[in-house]
């Protein structure tokens, strides 16, 4: 029995493998508390669960429908752009997805050939390098400086003939960091000039913290014919496993993305398609109120843990916007990223990500998600301390 070489040449997400370690390791009885996932805790809001009951008694929700997403909620995705950030989309230049993962493949699967080069700047969310190799693409890292701004100089110097697009992620994960419009600009220009695509992953866009604001890379109309803007339901609304995302884009490139989702995976789930587009149309003040409810609960969270970490003397960037913070592990423990993770979670059951997922230069360093309940962050400050030697 021989595997595909694609196949063989990836690895399993490496942030879904350590979670189903930790998942088993909870279904086996162990108390340990979860930040190693970008999971936010919040049960489904009750406007949620009421659009839900009501697309329950509609016929047809059972059904197939378009590739691309119904009508509907195509045109309700277009409004919301219009309505959050000001961003002038119509239907045709939106794609439903099974979240924004799926997003993301279809935007690679779109644009690379064999041997292409994708500009991958790191830290970065592991998922993007194993679907560009996937795909036959080579991705191309950059580190970002030392004090995680991005190095356009160094981005400009790995551009090559091959190279046909960049990513780049908005506020970050893992660090949290929040682009403003001059460092986007010299992106767009950086793409103009070399006719790049720019893949903009804006999942955390909701959650901007302090006087950051959230600057799409649409915000920019001459980017928006290369622009893939990536975006979905899972964080904004606490429904990671509903699986609902979407992409924007020019009418080009989506009906390239549709053409390929048609063949693989079809049509985004429908009930749940119907449910958003409820929401978006007649429960739009419970959603903006939703937003704003967990943006808080987040800052909360944030201050907490970076205090916390303060204390114990340990390194780290404060987080801009979304929901994690990158934290160098201290060196007198002399571990590396992964040793590190499996250390804590056998001394306290305290389940973190090895910094190493997120770049081959932060093997000393560990992510934590405060995606977690603060509960769950008190507890898990003070078990964190024994290992650090803090009292
Ligand atoms: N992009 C980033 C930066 C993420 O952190 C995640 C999930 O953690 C995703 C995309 C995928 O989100 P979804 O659940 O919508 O597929």
């Amino acid at each position: 029995m021989r595997f595909s070489e694609k196949t063989l040449g990836i690895e399993e997400s490496f942030l879904n493998k350590w979670d189903s370690v930790v998942k088993n390791r909870i279904a086996g009885g162990e108390n340990i508390l979860q930040f190693n996932l970008g999971q936010p805790d919040f049960a489904c809001p009750d406007f949620v669960k009421e659009a839900i009951m009501i697309v329950s008694e509609k016929d047809k929700n059972n059904f197939y429908n378009h590739t691309g997403g119904t009508n509907e909620l195509r045109s309700a995705l277009a409004d919301l752009q219009k309505k959050t950030f000001e961003l002038d989309y119509d239907k045709e230049e939106v794609i439903v997805t099974n979240g924004a993962k799926e997003a993301l493949f279809l935007a690679f699967a779109a644009i690379l050939d064999k041997n292409d080069e994708v500009i991958v700047i790191a830290p970065h969310w592991p998922t993007y390098i194993e679907q560009i190799k996937f795909l036959g693409g080579r991705p191309v890292v950059v580190d970002c400086k030392s004090d995680f701004s991005l190095d356009v100089e160094a981005i400009q110097r790995v551009v090559s003939e091959k190279t046909r697009a960049i990513v780049i992620n908005s506020p970050n994960n893992p660090v949290g960091t929040v682009y403003g419009r001059e460092e986007l600009e010299k992106i767009v220009e950086l793409a103009e000039k070399n006719d790049l695509f720019i893949i903009s992953d804006e999942v955390y866009n909701s959650t901007v913290f302090d006087s950051k604001k959230h600057i799409s890379i649409a915000d920019f109309p001459e980017a928006k014919k290369r622009a893939i803007i990536v975006d979905g339901f899972s964080k904004t609304l606490s429904m990671t496993g509903y699986r609902l995302g979407f992409a924007l884009s020019s009418r080009e490139i989506i009906t390239n993305m549709i053409k390929v989702k048609s063949n693989v995976s079809g049509n985004t789930n429908s009930f749940f398609q119907m449910v958003i587009e409820d929401v978006l149309l007649n429960r739009f003040s419970d959603f903006l109120e939703f937003v704003e409810m967990t943006k808080n609960e987040y800052l909360k969270r944030r201050n907490f843990l970076c205090e916390s970490l303060e204390k114990m003397g340990i390194e780290y960037k404060k987080p801009e916007g979304a929901f994690y913070v990158f934290a160098e592990i201290p060196a007198d423990l002399n571990m590396k990223s992964r040793e590190f993770a499996e250390h804590l979670l056998e001394k306290t059951g305290v389940a973190v990500a090895p910094g190493i997922f997120f770049g081959n230069s932060f093997d000393n360093y560990f992510r934590i998600s405060f995606g977690a309940s603060m509960e769950d962050l008190e507890d898990g400050v003070e078990r964190i301390k024994v290992v650090f030697g803090k009292k």
